[in-house]
């Protein structure tokens, strides 16, 4: 039995009742802002966020146990990249837009304007705790929402210390950002009561979240993990590969959607790349206190057993596995695993992994590889590595996936200006990106007739063939 247990206490039906009520009056005021007013309130608003961060970093690190160093880079780094991109886009993607309009339209303007959905639900996992939930939330609240934040179980302190601290700062309306603690049945709550999901987190309660939204009409955008082919060639800078798949594996013990899941690597190099690999693993620091660590523990308890069944899988079918032994099962900490000689038919290579293990496998040619990942059911992110860049762009672009690398492996999440998502069954829309942004909004087509006031236009009644000649003419009707 795990010492670790989750750190939510369910919300009543009544608390969760006064989140969506105080979530909805603060929505009604906060849409009213005019973007370039949003975007300076939210600036100030991260700036004070971000004089706390050893505050919210210990917390993170209280309820993930991942280093400090992942905490201040991956989440808090990240997210100030994030509010960068953003800030300096809405006004761009969200200020209204004249529309390009036929000539026969010549004296009526028209334009488009993007209006607030109304309160978005976020239901987000416990990997990321604190980039996730704040990443979505700043950018639904820079759209004009509110937002009713369903954290996972695993990481409830982390998001209520993000709700204190915006409501702290008395620059948005309160409970513009309103936390709704507890399990399944908080975050099926929050569909019910939101007018849009972005729901981060495994596929099978993604599918759940996605039938609820359904049957309700309403829109969701789905962020479902997937399972990253690194796709090494035999003239790659097998030096940067080894570092990056060691890094991108390992990095937060495993626990990310875009981490390097599996290694496809060309014969030739094979037995370098595993030379160049082993070293880099045993050097890993794992330590639970975070300091001078590159690698904590899991977090998800049920996963410890899990992942040990899937090496146990790859032992019986005949791979080397270097590593994985459980070190301290109360505390969820296993070793780094390298699993040397995968092949398809072990769970490691096709079932999602979320934890520190990497599998390598030897293949004859790079193109096997790109096939044996098309054939899988999911399509987040996949890298390429080779020095001839033209071939590496032409590989990257013959892969079913949302997010590609050549010679990069997971860098795309703190590009605020670009989309992020999967395709296939790891998700369904993007966050981030212009289209991150406008999918908080809905848009409102504005058409407007200017002059002569009281005239009707020719096409209205009654028709007659004069005027139906000319406009015929306009249209360029043959
Ligand atoms: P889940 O997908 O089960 O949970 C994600 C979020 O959904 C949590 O906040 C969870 O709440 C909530 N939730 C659970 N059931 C429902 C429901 N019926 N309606 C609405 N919301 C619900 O992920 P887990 O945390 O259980 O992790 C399991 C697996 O998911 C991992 O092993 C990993 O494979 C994958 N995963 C993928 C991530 C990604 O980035 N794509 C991130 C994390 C995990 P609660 O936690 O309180 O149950």
């Amino acid at each position: 039995m795990s010492p670790r247990q989750p750190t939510a206490i369910d919300a009543s039906g009544a608390e969760i009742a006064a989140k969506v009520d105080a979530a909805r009056h603060a929505g009604a005021v906060w849409r009213r802002r005019t973007v370039e007013e949003r975007v300076k309130v939210l600036r100030a608003l991260w700036k004070v966020l971000a004089a706390r961060r050893l505050e919210i970093r210990a917390v993170v690190h209280e309820e993930t146990g991942k280093p400090l160093v992942e905490v201040d880079l991956m989440e808090f780094g990240a997210a100030g990249l994030l509010v960068d991109w953003m800030t300096a886009a809405a006004p761009r993607v969200l200020g209204d837009k004249a529309a390009n309009k036929p000539w026969s339209l010549f004296n009526k303007r028209a334009y488009e304007r993007r209006v607030p959905r109304g309160v978005i639900g976020l239901i987000t996992p416990w990997n990321m705790p604190f980039l996730i939930p704040f990443g979505d939330a700043f950018a639904a609240m820079l759209a004009g929402n509110a937002v009713l934040l369903k954290p996972s179980e695993w990481t409830t302190k982390t998001a209520l210390w993000l709700e204190a601290a915006v409501a702290a700062t008395s620059l948005v309306p309160t409970g513009l950002l309103s936390v709704v603690p507890g399990g399944g049945a908080a975050g099926e709550a929050v569909i019910d009561a939101s007018d849009m999901t972005v729901f981060t987190g495994s596929m099978k309660t993604g599918r759940a979240v996605a039938v609820r939204a359904a049957g309700q009409l309403k829109p969701v955008i789905l962020e479902l993990g997937g399972k990253h082919p690194m796709i090494v060639l035999a003239d790659a800078s097998l030096e940067r590969a080894a570092a990056a798949a060691v890094w991108a594996s390992f990095a937060n013990a495993g626990q990310v959607c875009v981490g390097v899941e599996r290694v496809f690597v060309e014969g030739e190099v094979y037995d370098r790349f595993i030379e160049l690999v082993r070293p880099r693993v045993a050097a890993l620091r794992q330590r639970l206190d975070g300091k001078d660590a590159d690698l904590g523990r899991l977090v998800f308890p049920p996963l410890l057993d899990r992942i040990q069944e899937q090496l146990e899988d790859a032992r019986k079918k005949g791979a080397r596995v270097i590593g994985g032994e459980v070190l301290d099962r109360e505390n969820l900490l296993m070793a780094p695993a390298l699993v040397l000689d995968a092949r398809m038919d072990m769970r490691v290579m096709t079932e999602e992994c979320f934890g520190p293990v990497l599998p390598i496998m030897k293949i004859s040619r790079a193109e096997d590889a790109v096939a044996l990942t098309n054939a899988g059911q999911e399509g987040l992110a996949a890298s390429v590595w080779t020095t001839d860049l033209v071939r590496g762009e032409k590989l990257a672009a013959a892969l079913e996936v949302g997010l590609v690398g050549v010679n990069e492996p997971s860098s795309h999440y703190a590009y605020g200006a670009l989309p992020f998502g999967g395709v296939k069954k790891s998700g369904l829309g993007r966050r981030h990106g212009d289209e991150g942004l406008l999918a908080f909004t809905q848009a409102q087509s504005v058409v407007i007739h200017e002059w002569p006031d009281a005239s009707s236009d020719p096409w209205w009644f009654p028709y007659d063939e004069r005027k139906a000649g000319f406009l015929r003419k306009l249209m360029g009707l043959p």
